[in-house]
């Protein structure tokens, strides 16, 4: 199969591309309209100074944003980097994702993962919100799709299972170091947002990788929170949103095999897929 389709994968790779800048885009309509309550699919996309609407050709991903400069066409204010670069991440993920897992069930869960986390990021990042409704989606998907994710075990009740005990994880260890957090400093150190974002994803990728990627995301997170107040970037009690943090870490444990293992076997399996050794 792999020799006949060989040729052919380049047209996936592209296809996965496009699809994930386009819903990298989208994922830019949710971003900026979730938290104002607004609808994600009506009205059409307008700027936000001139309030004239974005006609089809001067929204296509990426390209648009290039061909008008950065600037709306009609009053010329200019147009945040920030979507484009939000656009490129989705697709490239995506793209990194069907290397990894080819098409597999497995594949278009980890996908919409990867869009939720994108979301999930940008909303904690500008609002310090994460909606509970990313979460939730992110349960059911799990839950109900891990009899076919082949990244959780063999049989139907191990992946049942894992997923299962990854939400429980995912969301309990989370809550419990927020709990620690409380009583030791007095104050709130974990937003119940990221709680419930980690029991969904727990689901998706199961216990070991959600755990790894707490540790991940706490590890980076207190560096760079360190770093931040060294250098007097944020004051001590300033708030750092901790959910694009989570995001990246459990994107990443999925190009990883099931952690419970060395890092460098993490790294050998990603540098051996990476150049097809
Ligand atoms: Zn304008």
């Amino acid at each position: 199969m792999d020799i006949i389709f060989y040729d052919f994968d380049i047209v996936f790779y592209i296809f996965f591309f496009l699809t994930g800048l386009t819903l990298g885009s989208f994922a830019n309509v949710c971003i900026y309209r979730i938290p104002l309550n607004l609808s994600i699919i009506k009205p059409r996309s307008s700027c936000t100074v001139c309030k004239k609407q974005v006609k089809w050709y001067d929204n296509i991903p990426i390209l648009s944003y290039i061909f008008l400069g950065g600037k709306c066409r009609y009053c010329k204010e200019k147009i945040s980097i920030i979507y484009p670069i939000i656009e490129s991440i989705t697709g490239i993920s995506f793209v990194i994702l069907y290397h990894f897992y080819g098409l597999t069930p497995a594949f278009f869960l980890f996908c919409f993962m990867a869009f939720c986390l994108i979301v999930i990021s940008g909303i904690d990042y500008y609002y310090q919100i994460i909606p509970d409704i990313f979460p939730l989606m992110l349960v059911i998907a799990g839950l109900l799709l891990s009899f076919f994710n082949v990244s959780l075990g063999e049989t139907y009740l191990q992946k049942f299972l894992n997923a299962f005990i990854g939400f429980i994880a995912g969301g309990g260890s989370l809550f419990l170091i927020g709990l620690l957090g409380h009583f030791l400093f007095k104050k709130e150190a974990m937003g119940g947002g990221d709680v419930k974002l980690m029991a969904g994803v727990g689901a998706v990728i199961g216990w070991e990788r959600v755990l790894f990627a707490i540790f991940i995301a706490s590890f980076i997170g207190s560096i760079l929170g360190l770093f931040l107040i060294i250098t007097k970037k944020v004051e001590k009690r300033g708030y750092m949103p901790f959910g694009p943090f989570l995001a990246v870490a459990s994107y990443l444990t999925l190009l990883m095999p099931a952690p419970a293992v060395l890092f460098f076997a993490f790294e050998f399996n990603i540098i051996s897929k990476l150049f097809g050794a």
